[in-house]
């Protein structure tokens, strides 16, 4: 078959390796899914929610995006994927949990501190470059501190997770669960290096593995 890549060669072993449980699980998903957790997570091939977390079809609702951001509540906003995925998620589906999961070695959060595509036109990186603008405040403090070393990048995902469970917090119905207790934010950092998870102690202000 022309063209796909490689990705049909996958596709059949997908077909030809599926289990008798697999196949069973696909006929209950049809009727609907009930999934544990909203994922939020970097479009990176390298951090892939579904790997990271042994996860099976129906288990984990994915929504990926440059550098794992969610945008603030904005009822009158634009086209925005990401806020009509929370919503579904957590207003109809009423997924019990969401979890922000950035990474290391982030191409967007590297852009913002390297100004690589600052003033790029729509098509040359600008297009990267608006959507990375939610973080440039976060991103000013700890570019004048730490340059772009890797202390740097390190910082901007974790401050970028955290802005992103802030902001997950000024849409109505996440503010609402959270304070009734039927809905948990959580925030990790995946290394890619080694592997591990850090997750974000909210108390203490700090990531640790688990
Ligand atoms: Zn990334």
């Amino acid at each position: 078959m022309r063209g796909y890549g490689n990705l049909v060669d996958g596709y059949r072993r997908f077909r030809a390796n599926q289990s008798d449980t697999a196949r069973e699980r696909w006929q209950e998903l049809v009727e609907g899914q009930t999934p544990r957790a909203v994922i939020i997570a970097c479009s990176d091939s390298r951090a892939d929610p579904a790997t990271i977390f042994d996860a099976d079809p129906g288990d984990i609702f994915v929504v990926r995006n440059v550098a794992n951001l969610v945008p603030p509540f904005d009822p009158d906003g634009g086209m925005d994927g990401v806020s009509a995925a929370i919503e579904y998620s957590v207003t109809q589906l009423n997924v019990p949990e969401i979890v922000v999961m950035g990474h290391e070695k982030c191409g967007g959060i590297s852009a913002v501190l390297t100004g690589h595509f600052h003033d790029a036109r729509p098509g040359e990186g600008g297009l990267v470059n608006r959507w990375m603008s939610q973080i440039d405040e976060s991103a000013q403090p700890i570019a004048r501190d730490h340059g772009t070393s890797p202390e740097a990048h390190r910082l901007l995902e974790e401050a970028a997770i955290r802005q992103s469970m802030a902001n997950l917090r000024t849409f109505p119905f996440v503010a609402e669960r959270e304070q009734t207790g039927s809905l948990v934010v959580l925030g990790c950092h995946f290394s890619i290096r080694t592997g591990e998870l850090w997750v974000l102690e909210e108390a203490e202000g700090k990531f640790r593995p688990v």
